[in-house]
């Protein structure tokens, strides 16, 4: 297959811009005439401080990030910052939780992950039905916590917060995996972010935190070295060897997106792409059946089923093997949800998306009753 007649819907790792992956080739064999390739670069060489100092200026750019704030960039994934934002921030003493916001499965497996640290408060009741965000004047939150978590975007389940939770001066601690530098935020209103590279800023092997400074140095006694906050901001994240390819290729999505209108150009897409995808949902008079309620939408990931609320298997895999002809690949459902997932990272163009949407209007005209 060309890459040209293929359009990746994937949750990641995600497609990234084709102007990337061209300049990636490049420095691939022969990084700016130094005669090595980018891969090869010493994590102690010029080059590669002004490949890991212009990322961060770069997103700090992109993000307004004020100064009272670090920029990490470690390994460990998303899964990894499970287990480092309790190790770095839980306080032990009686009666001092730390508040998990579960909207679906990715929070579920943080707050898993802080049990065994600490003592960990649910703010929402338990539920295995992702489907909304109840409103804030019925959560449980404790004015004690440490530290407050959520999810921005649920990748699963296709949950997307459209606000900052107020946590009345407890640091907020936010896992923006899915929807980092896809829209506009107050950083500091935040304790902590971060953010796998795979969906919306590179290749997989690189995590961000942006962190307010007065948190570091709050780490449990045992934290493992990799993950402490202090320790990696003391070294400028050269702690160790760190993921110099994937922050290389962080860089030049940062670049690229600052050359293709910035956060608000991103924003702009990403309504305007799951725009298009709602829009065939909601006018299929059933056909399409999205269970996520509207006001928590996510403008990164789709899910929906064909033919009910419980989708027809038939007709769910008619539509991936039709698609898939026609080149729309990656869309299956997540195995613990079924049904299809269109995921629309910034990489992801309008025209790619209207194709797709043109698709499921054809579908749909095709198989309806
Ligand atoms: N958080 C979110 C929102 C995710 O979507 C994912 C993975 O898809 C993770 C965390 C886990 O990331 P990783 O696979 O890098 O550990």
């Amino acid at each position: 297959k060309e890459r040209e007649h293929v359009m990746n819907f994937s949750p990641g790792p995600a497609k990234l811009p084709d102007e990337v992956l061209v300049q990636a080739q490049k420095d691939l064999t022969n990084y700016a005439g130094t005669g090595v390739s980018v891969m090869e670069l010493s994590h102690r060489s010029k080059d590669f401080e002004s490949i890991i100092q212009r990322a961060e200026q770069d997103l700090r750019s992109l993000l307004d990030i004020p100064e009272n704030y670090k920029v990490l960039f470690m390994q460990g994934g998303g899964t990894g910052q499970f287990c480092a934002v309790p190790c770095n921030l839980m306080d032990l003493k009686p009666g001092r939780t730390a508040d998990y916001i579960v909207t679906g499965c990715w929070s579920e497996k943080a707050a898993k992950e802080a049990e065994k640290y600490g003592s960990v408060n649910l703010v929402l009741p338990k539920t295995k039905k992702y489907t909304g965000i109840p409103p804030e004047s019925e959560w449980n939150l404790n004015p004690d916590a440490s530290y407050v978590f959520y999810c921005a975007n649920e990748t699963v389940h296709g949950v997307e917060f459209q606000f900052i939770p107020e946590t009345n001066g407890v640091p907020l601690v936010c896992d923006m995996s899915s929807n980092i530098l896809t829209r506009q935020v107050d950083i500091s209103k935040f304790g902590v972010i971060f953010a796998g590279a795979q969906k919306n800023i590179g290749c997989a092997g690189c995590t961000v935190i942006i962190i307010r400074e007065d948190l570091l140095g709050r780490a449990l006694p045992n934290i493992p070295a990799v993950f402490c906050y202090n320790t990696m901001n003391t070294n400028n994240s050269l702690f160790n060897t760190p993921p110099t390819y994937s922050i290389y290729i962080m860089g030049l999505v940062f670049n690229w997106k600052k050359e293709n209108g910035g956060v608000d150009g991103m924003e702009e897409n990403s309504l305007v792409k799951s725009g298009l995808i709602y829009d065939v949902i909601d006018n299929s008079s059933g056909f399409y059946v999205c269970p996520v309620n509207i006001d928590c939408r996510s403008r990164m990931n789709v899910p929906f089923r064909i033919g009910s609320a419980e989708g027809c298997d038939v007709l769910e895999k008619k539509f991936l093997d039709q698609a898939a002809e026609l080149g729309m690949i990656q869309l299956k459902g997540h195995r613990s949800v079924g049904g299809i997932r269109v995921s629309l990272y910034n990489a992801v163009t309008v025209e790619e998306t209207q194709i797709l949407a043109d698709f499921m209007k054809d579908f749909l005209n095709k198989h309806r009753n």
